[in-house]
């Protein structure tokens, strides 16, 4: 099956006691059995079931094997939040003492969790342009995997991603992708050697901003060696599950970051567009840089859509016809000028989201990178005249016209 037909038809569709179409919404938080012996068994894995929806249930778990599909891996933990998914994502395998080696252009809250994770005795080190040979000097025996986003956000460079998982295996480590900017629709990581990859959930996979969730998808291909992952141990006996074996029954299950029913059904609802969503969003991605790359000299336009971008000879590679993604950043000279632009604009709305059906802009620099230090927004690409764009999928001309007003508008600042 192709990419939309995949999304639609999978083990993952309808309800087979009652013929509903879309997998009900279970909301419920336990499940009765008809025998103890039958809840032990599912206690202790020997049987399938739920218990009790911190652990699954089965409108998380239809999810979950659509994630699964879509991504290309053999198992998923949907979460809370997106935020919640890295932090188990990386907690799952690592330990006080443990380093990570991570792109230093990345979200404003995984740099935030990173800091956070120093309390417990977890380092990381930081690596520029994603920089394979500084990837390599960053690397020593304390290292436990490697982290970097597929595009960064709001950096917008690209991770070659097999390059990566290449140097990452050498090493002995898991590579983690965070894929919710590019999407499976433009690449699949676990595909080019990924061994976990990581999805907020709450951007283009459920499209209208309606639930805030994360997803972490296992490869299950990753040797866990025992010495460097001692806690992976007791879960080898899962095979290629291990790893999603110990998030369920260990840290996912401990920490209690479950996905609700409720905001698992609005994610597979908004998932069954995602191609379709994805192939408007580029196209309207790539057409609005042109318009500012072809009408004003001032405004440096970011997009690795644009033949001159740094990062277009590698998205090209990995991500062939399917695109560039949806998000394009302008700097406008000036911290005035963009907030002028963005207070003229007339359709886009200003959030701290990315990935709506709706054109979305921010000034990163004032909010999501609040807590970050110079340093830190320098090598993630934030700057005090940067607006980022989440192009919706709005007729373009409606978009374009908007925008010229709004930039026009701010002429004399
Ligand atoms: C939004 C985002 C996150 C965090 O996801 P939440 O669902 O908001 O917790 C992580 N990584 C990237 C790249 C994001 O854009």
């Amino acid at each position: 099956m192709r990419f939309n037909t995949a999304l639609l038809h999978g083990d993952f569709r309808g309800d087979k006691a009652t013929g509903a179409t879309l997998t009900p919404i279970y909301q419920s938080s336990a499940f009765e059995h008809d025998s103890a012996v039958k809840l032990e068994k599912i206690f202790h894995n020997q049987a399938p079931g739920f218990s009790y929806t911190r652990i699954s249930n089965p409108t998380v778990d239809a999810f979950e094997k659509r994630m699964t599909a879509l991504e290309g891996g053999i198992a998923s933990v949907a979460c809370a939040s997106g935020m919640a998914a890295l932090y188990n994502a990386f907690c799952n395998i690592l330990r006080a003492g443990d380093e990570i080696v991570s792109s230093a252009s990345l979200y404003g809250g995984s740099i935030d969790l990173f800091r956070d994770l120093e309390s417990f005795g977890i380092t990381t080190r930081y690596v520029e342009n994603n920089n394979l040979e500084e990837f390599r000097a960053a690397t020593n025996e304390h290292t436990r995997l490697y982290f970097a986003e597929t595009i960064g956000n709001p950096r917008l460079d690209v991770t070659d991603i097999e390059a990566l998982a290449k140097l990452a295996h050498d090493n002995g480590v898991p590579l983690i992708m965070d894929n919710t900017v590019a999407t499976a629709y433009l690449v699949q990581p676990l595909k080019l050697g990924a061994d976990v990859v990581v999805n907020s959930t709450s951007k283009y996979i459920n499209a209208n901003s309606s639930a805030i969730s994360g997803v972490i998808t296992d490869a299950g291909r990753f040797k866990w060696d025992e010495d460097r992952y001692p806690g992976m141990k007791e879960f080898k006996k899962f095979g290629p599950f291990a790893y999603t074996a110990k998030l369920r029954n260990g840290l996912f299950r401990n920490t209690g970051a479950c996905l609700s029913p409720q905001n698992a059904f609005y994610n597979s609802l908004g998932m069954e567009t995602l191609g379709l969503r994805m192939e408007r969003v580029c196209s309207n991605a790539a057409k609005l840089a042109q318009f500012f790359t072809e009408n004003y000299k001032d405004i440096t336009v970011n997009y690795p859509g644009l033949t001159d971008s740094r990062w277009h000879d590698i998205a090209a590679k990995q991500f062939g016809d399917n695109g560039y993604g949806g998000i394009i950043t302008i700097r406008t000279g000036s911290k005035e000028k963009a907030f002028g632009i963005i207070d003229a604009l007339k359709l886009p709305l200003i959030v701290s989201n990315i990935g709506d059906t709706k054109t979305l802009v921010i000034h990163p620099e004032s909010t999501l990178n609040v807590h970050s230090s110079e340093e830190e927004k320098k090598t993630a690409g934030v700057f005090d005249d940067l607006i980022r764009i989440s192009v919706g999928i709005e007729d373009i001309e409606d978009l374009i016209e908007d925008f010229r007003q709004a930039v026009d508008s701010v002429e004399n600042l």
